[in-house]
């Protein structure tokens, strides 16, 4: 299709009219950054001016953004909570937006261990589609032809439930795959799943995975993408062919579809589609029973062009897994959301997952910054390449000045819009002592440790969560693994663990190996190897009370009893770091 030339984009040619729209609306509000979020608080200001919780901080009719600030406290979740509970409970009065709140959004990250609720309002399911409607004409722009097939996303509802007061509570993916704007969406070239909507809109996982696999194999020369939302959840899609692949070579071999898939609407739907096909059939046979799974990806899908797929944060550690998986597709990274807010996309998108930075969208909320170390906190457009900031944002359904916890360092500038590469959340700590062991830290000894291992035996690890032992006089750190052996004649064996126990120890910060080497005040940490399918049935049970597939992330650190006592009973071995790591006495000004 001929493009209008005056619709062509600083970004790059784009595909069709439509992306050249969507590619000028980046443009327009990146340009403008600061001109939309001042505009943006005023309008939320204006909006909500009589709410209960605004009336508090007595703004006056002030919609500028000083008075805001100086007036208005930053804020957690906590701090909110008596309000939360209120709407919960039923009190329908604008206590934080002056539009009803429509539904409450289960937020992974927790508070004193419960899911948090974050309020949200009926438009705020447009700006999240717009958002979404502006990823493919990115990715169109690095990638050609994807209006020629499909794309294999993995992609669940959860069963939902409601608050006392009758408002539905539920992960953001699972509001936004049941509301009108997924299930109706019109037909996009650019946009075409192999999954039907009955398939993603079955609550029962099971059933919704089987018949999306089984749609994908049945698909499998159109499709030119394969994706989920985060790394993990592409991985629990590939160990679930691994484990059921002769089931779906005797459904295709038969055209019959199991029996065990009892869901109406969607026997319905496959009763189109699935027509008996023994040469698929053999075929998928042939790709699974082998013992190596190496590239399975792209032999079984071998159009595929990229995995869309979140690799940054505490997905990171699933790269080398999902490239051995992938025969080494490139990786992209395209949105960063919460269901507090959607924040920003990936304007390039085919960039190193290290690499990857998101530009925040000042359309989608109203951004602050707090440096971190300091506590005043600064505009969007003032915010500094090279500097970590905690996120602050201000919203449409309430929320104001609320810290989403996450850290992020500016790496540029796309017109006077900033972008940031997701350095870790908030507070994921692993101490003992004076120590303090963040998320990133720990994933980088992990990733080192990881290394030697693949060098050694050829082996991964495929999984990993941590755990504060104090049971232990003094305490020490405990690396639960689940590893992936690629090589069963080439075990890792204890000697070759009990040396990744100390590479992790060498790859900690100074604090750590000071209060090992100098206090004694940590002692040696300890890798549990845990037997494979743990971190599924850590998944299970985390699924079993309440949270989301999508949303699904690999706890960093244990410490809940149960979870604790899951994994230790499925320990297959232990292991001590044998020695102390270096430390040297001038390293103490760290
Ligand atoms: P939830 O509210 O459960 O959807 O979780 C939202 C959180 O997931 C964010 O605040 C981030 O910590 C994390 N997250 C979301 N998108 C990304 C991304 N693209 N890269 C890294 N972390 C992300």
């Amino acid at each position: 299709m001929a493009v209008d030339s005056n619709l062509s984009s600083p970004l790059g040619p784009p595909a069709c009219e439509k992306d050249a729209k969507a590619l000028c609306f980046i443009e327009e509000m990146t340009r403008n950054a600061d001109a939309v979020q001042e505009n943006l608080l005023a309008e939320i200001l204006r909006r909500n001016a009589d709410t209960e919780y605004l009336r508090r901080f007595n703004l006056c009719g002030a919609t500028d953004r000083d008075t805001f600030k100086s007036k208005l406290p930053i804020i957690t979740y906590e701090d909110l909570q008596p309000e939360i509970q209120r709407i919960a409970d039923g009190d329908r009065s604008p206590i934080l937006s002056a539009h009803p709140i429509s539904e409450f959004l289960t937020s992974s990250g927790t508070s004193a261990g419960e899911r948090k609720l974050m309020p949200t309002i009926r438009e705020e399911l447009d700006r999240r589609q717009l958002l979404y409607s502006l990823l493919m004409p990115v990715m169109n722009l690095y990638v050609p032809g994807l209006d020629k097939g499909k794309g294999l996303y993995f992609l669940f509802v959860k069963s939902e439930t409601k608050t006392p007061g009758g408002l539905p509570a539920r992960p953001v993916l699972t509001s936004y795959y049941k509301s009108d704007h997924f299930r109706s969406r019109p037909y996009d070239p650019y946009n075409v799943y192999t999954s039907p909507n009955e398939a993603i809109l079955c609550p029962d996982s099971f059933q919704s995975m089987y018949t999306q696999m089984l749609c994908g194999l049945l698909d499998r020369l159109s499709v030119l993408r394969v994706g989920a939302v985060f790394a993990s959840g592409l991985l629990r899609a590939i160990r679930f062919l691994q484990l059921h692949w002769s089931r779906f070579a005797n459904d295709i071999q038969l055209g019959y579809l199991d029996p065990e898939i009892t869901n109406r609407s969607i026997r319905q739907c496959l009763s189109g589609i699935l027509k008996p096909d023994p040469n698929l059939a053999e075929f998928i046979r042939h790709a699974c029973e082998s013992e190596n799974w190496e590239g399975i990806v792209t032999r079984i899908w071998p159009n595929t062009k990229y995995l869309d797929v979140i690799v940054t944060g505490a997905m990171a550690q699933y790269i080398p897994t999902l490239e051995f998986y992938s025969g080494g597709l490139p990786m992209a990274c395209t949105m960063y959301a919460s269901s507090e807010c959607y924040f920003g996309l990936n304007l390039n998108p085919m960039s190193k997952p290290s690499e990857v930075s998101y530009t925040i969208m000042p359309n989608m909320a109203y951004f602050e910054f707090i440096p971190l170390g300091g506590s005043k906190a600064v505009e969007l457009v003032d915010v500094k390449i090279g500097k970590e900031y905690e996120l602050v944002v201000t919203t449409y359904a309430g929320l104001c000045r609320y810290r989403v916890g996450d850290i992020l360092r500016v790496t540029g500038f796309h017109n006077s819009a900033p972008q940031f590469h997701f350095v870790r959340r908030k507070n994921v700590l692993l101490s003992i002592d004076s120590d303090k062991t963040d998320e990133s830290e720990l994933q980088k000894a992990v990733e080192n440790a990881s290394r030697l291992l693949l060098k050694e035996c050829g082996t991964r690890v495929a999984e990993y969560t941590s755990y504060a032992d104090t049971s232990t006089i003094p305490g020490h750190y405990v690396l639960y693994w689940e590893l992936l052996v690629m090589d069963g004649a080439r075990q890792p064996s204890q000697e070759t663990l009990s040396r990744c126990c100390l590479e992790m120890e060498e790859s900690l910060n100074s604090v750590y190996r000071q209060c090992r080497v100098a206090d004694s005040s940590v002692g040696p940490l300890e890798i549990r190897v845990v037997r494979n399918g743990t971190f599924e049935e850590l998944m299970d049970y985390a699924i079993s009370r309440g949270a989301s597939i999508n949303q699904y992330k690999v706890p960093r650190c244990v410490n809940f009893t149960p979870i604790v006592e899951l994994l230790d009973s499925r320990v297959v071995s232990v292991q001590f770091s044998p020695s102390l790591p270096h430390w040297m006495p001038e390293m103490r000004r760290r």
